[in-house]
């Protein structure tokens, strides 16, 4: 049976593993000390790993487990990526027999420009693109840029569950407040998530369908929305793009 589990890595880092009884899979190994660890406890072959993005909190442990295991190593064509041994891009396929597994890969640029998700099997593994309650920093896309690839996302089935790289959940949802706090949605997801991280457990996955009733970077067309932007720019915001270029930018800094 496959089994999802959060590595903990660095302060607020998940490297996801994908495994059953044999064999393993690691979603962006910033690190690869809690890997092996993990990797050695179970007794798990690492078979692949999948990137996203070539910052080095998501490739910072790739070369090393890389030596020790010789796992496929898929990474975003469009970036570098060291000891990757495959390029992928958007519409692009990738197979883990070991596992059974299938993933399609999705172009995900804004946070960086090359950046991939992977799809497959009912989960979404996003890397830095789309968060729980929130979004990735515009580091190398533009507004226009980040607004598609999160379009594109929210295009994928209401139950998709997202795997995230970082737990920034509950800093999100203070921010969605000053945003859409009247959302009875979002006040219900505060209660929730911050009971998980009271007991010290993820508040991840998500659901992609509380993401589109809970995420004001995917609620940009929502009236509360365009209204807190208005405020903000005292003046109606031009488009969906807009608003989020402003939401993106007030979180900045908030
Ligand atoms: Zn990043
Ligand atoms: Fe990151």
């Amino acid at each position: 049976m496959l089994t999802v589990t959060p590595i903990p890595a660095f302060s607020d880092n998940y490297i996801w593993a994908l495994h059953d009884a044999r064999a393993a899979v690691l979603v962006d190994p910033g690190d690869a000390a809690p890997c092996m660890e993990f990797l050695q406890a179970h007794s798990l072959a690492l078979v692949a790993i999948l990137v996203t993005h070539h910052h080095g909190d998501h490739v910072g442990g790739v070369c090393e487990l890389a030596a020790r295991y010789r796992p496929a190593v898929h990474a975003p064509a469009r970036e570098r990526i060291r000891c990757a041994t495959d390029g992928v891009g958007g519409g692009d396929t990738v197979v883990i027999d070991a596992l059974g597994l299938q993933f399609e890969v999705i172009d995900t640029p804004g946070h960086t420009l090359g950046h991939v998700a992977y799809y497959g099997g009912g989960r979404l593994f996003c890397g830095d693109t789309l968060f729980a309650c929130g979004c990735g920093r515009l580091f190398e896309g533009t507004p226009e840029i980040m607004t598609e690839s999160l379009n594109k996302l929210a295009q994928l089935p209401d139950d998709t569950l997202i795997f995230c790289a970082h737990e920034y959940t509950i800093s999100n949802i203070r921010f969605a407040k000053t945003v859409d706090g009247a959302n009875p949605a979002l006040l219900e997801r505060e209660m929730r998530d911050q009971a998980a991280r009271r007991r010290g457990l993820p508040t991840l996955p998500a659901t992609l369908a509380l993401e589109k009733a809970t995420n004001p970077f995917l609620r940009c067309g929502e009236p509360a929305l365009i209204q807190a932007v208005e405020s903000r720019l005292k003046r109606p915001p031009r488009d969906a793009v807009e608003v989020f270029a402003t939401l993106r930018q007030a979180k900045d800094v908030f």
